[in-house]
């Protein structure tokens, strides 16, 4: 630390160098918090959590993952925030809970950059003529203070902070202030858009009734939606709640709250997009969707679908949001290894038969069937498809939605495509009879059929049909191939770190019997603003596919036997889920415990 830097109100006379565990631990030793006798057992158990975490656990998170109970009346227990205030106390600094909607973020993060934030772990709050003042976790780490004391010439004030809030919200903070100034930017409106969420917060507080077409409202909007798609977003959910209501993003598959806003506003907001959506802006009792179509910063066209629901504080809104760049991505981009990728394109330009992609929800079927789709659809084929709902239109396609109030279902929708000379039919999803037996009779004519069903694994699809009544040799005359997917997050390539213990216990548990050597490095999450601190960007998928061959062919009337399907699809050159995840843990691209969640062990 630099001694020309200010000395922060009570410094110690024997201060400590780090705020570390050691220190840590003296202090509550000192204070009676922890007794003599369970010190030893307590530190270790800090220890060990340490260890274990993520890279760059601060000390303080790891006591409070000890769960200790004060010894000294109230005996209350040391959560991360007690603990917190007790060490601010111990330094002679205040304690701050950062509260997002009290700080002016764009203003703030002028001061610093994201990753200059990040690397020392400090967070800007509020900035006055004379002041910044700064929230760290770090009270003894001050080697920045001089220098942006400098910049931003200003006296800097400490405060401390929950290290998860600091983290938390470097990584929301800078990507809120840099994507507000963009689309100030891209609007070009002499009002500063950046005080809007301000403003909004400040009508809140009057309780006034706002309008869904006042200009801070509509600008809002617009701001939220060019932010969900920079951030990646895949849904966007307006919550309300009794007096704040959240705004979340669902990034690579998980929830982040983005925001919280005034109710009031929530409402303006919700009114806005229901008007633009073409819904009943009056009716709030009962579920609507509706449709959007809108453009990025970049001017591409994105189609968000909407639909509310009723809850006890009022009107939810969640927007789902779909990107016409999937579907004019390449099978190895969707994370098909090359010999999969040749085996796939060998299945689906066959002229006739059926292939299955199987899932649960959310593992990327759709992706894969529009981006095969995508590739067969030339000027001389013609592709139709029936769906529920229609995910993404795609001119090259001839579509159709399921309604089942006018009688018009799968099985129908395919009767009727058979009539208008197709050469590929897409079906969204086969569950019932009916529409297995359309699929069937379709390929049996000469057509290539692709579509869906809900199993866990390629030979379970096989399964399936069978309990749905569809006769063996009308599978065996038609089925060509099966894929099973699923979806795992690749790991950040800005923040991806070597985790060099790998256990050969665990890698063997994983891949079995199969002969793939243990990577010599895997690679662990650690998190970053540009990954929201996750560790993950994006997703990829992992496959299990199945050709059907002369032998399967025999298996499926004689034996009832899943395993014995197995068993037979792994000889044809199937690779079960979990040794396809297996793989994409040796390339770096993610992680054991991702591919573990999604994936059964081996039979
Ligand atoms: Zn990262």
């Amino acid at each position: 630390m630099n001694s020309a830097a200010p000395a922060p109100t009570a410094a110690k006379a024997s201060r400590p160098a780090v705020l570390d565990l050691h220190t840590i631990f003296s202090w509550l030793l000192a204070d009676g918090i922890v007794e003599k006798a369970g010190s030893k057992a307590h530190y270790a158990e800090a220890q060990g959590i340490l260890k274990n975490g993520d890279a760059g656990m601060h000390p303080l998170t790891a006591v409070a993952q000890c769960k200790l109970i004060s010894a000294k009346p109230p005996h209350r227990q040391m959560t991360l925030d007690a603990l917190c205030e007790w060490v601010a106390g111990k330094v002679g600094l205040p304690f701050q809970r950062i509260d997002p909607l009290k700080i002016d973020f764009t203003q703030v993060a002028d001061v610093m950059s994201a990753s200059y934030a990040a690397r020392f772990n400090i967070l800007p709050i509020a900035l006055t003529p004379t002041t910044l003042t700064v929230a760290t976790a770090e009270p003894f780490k001050l080697e920045w203070e001089l220098e942006i004391s400098r910049l931003s010439r200003r006296k800097i004030d400490l405060v401390i902070a929950s290290p998860l809030d600091i983290a938390q919200y470097i990584a929301q903070f800078f990507a809120l202030a840099k994507s507000i100034k963009s689309a100030n930017k891209s609007s070009g409106q002499d009002v500063a858009l950046r005080n809007n969420f301000e403003q909004l917060v400040e009508l809140g507080k009057l309780n006034k009734q706002l309008d869904a077409n006042d200009q801070h409202v509509v600008n809002i909007v617009d701001w939220l939606w060019q932010y969900a798609f920079e951030q990646r977003a895949s849904d966007i959910h307006l919550e309300p709640k009794r007096d704040v209501a959240s705004i979340r993003f669902r990034i690579d598959g998980i929830l982040h709250q983005v925001y919280q806003v005034p109710a009031v506003v929530m409402i303006a907001m919700t009114a806005r997009i229901k008007l633009l959506g073409r819904m009943d802006v009056i009716e709030k009792r009962r579920p609507q969707d509706g449709r959007i179509k809108t453009r990025t910063n970049g001017g591409q066209e994105v189609e968000l679908r909407l639909s509310t629901l009723p809850t006890a504080f009022g009107e939810k809104l969640v927007m789902r949001i779909f990107d016409p760049e999937v579907v004019v991505k390449t099978l190895p981009e969707l994370g098909f290894p090359v010999d999969d990728a040749r085996r796939w394109d060998e299945l689906t330009t066959r002229p006739h038969g059926i292939i299955l992609v199987t899932g649960p929800t959310g593992s990327g079927k759709t992706t894969t069937l529009y981006t095969t789709l995508k590739a067969l659809a030339t000027s001389e084929v013609n592709v139709c498809t029936v769906e529920d709902p229609i995910e993404m239109v795609e001119p090259a396609f001839n579509q159709m939605q399921v309604q089942p109030g006018i009688d018009l279902s799968f099985s129908d929708g395919v009767k009727a495509l058979m009539r208008q000379d197709p050469d590929i039919i897409m079906v969204g999803e086969i569950r019932d009879l009916g529409t297995a037996e359309m699929a069937i009779q379709a390929a049996l004519t000469g057509h290539l059929v692709l579509s869906t069903l809900h199993t866990n694994d390629a030979p379970s699809a096989i399964m399936r049909l069978l309990e749905l009544g569809v006769p063996h040799y009308l599978l065996e005359a038609t089925v060509i191939g099966i894929l099973a997917q699923r979806l795992v997050r690749t790991l950040c390539p800005h923040c991806k770190a070597p985790d060099g213990e790998l256990n050969e216990d665990i890698w063997h548990s994983m891949v079995g019997a199969w002969n793939i050597p243990k990577p010599t490095t895997i690679y662990r999450a650690v998190g970053c603003p540009e990954c929201r601190q996750t560790g993950f960007r994006g997703r990829t998928g992992i496959y299990e596919l199945l050709s059907i061959t002369e032998p399967f062919t025999k298996l499926i009337g004689t034996s009832t036997d899943v395993a014995a399907l197995r068993r037979q699809g792994v000889a044809d050159g199937m690779k079960p889920l979990r040794i396809a995840g297996a793989m994409k843990i040796a390339e770096g691209v993610t992680t054991a415990d991702e591919v573990l969640k999604v994936t059964a062990a081996l039979h």
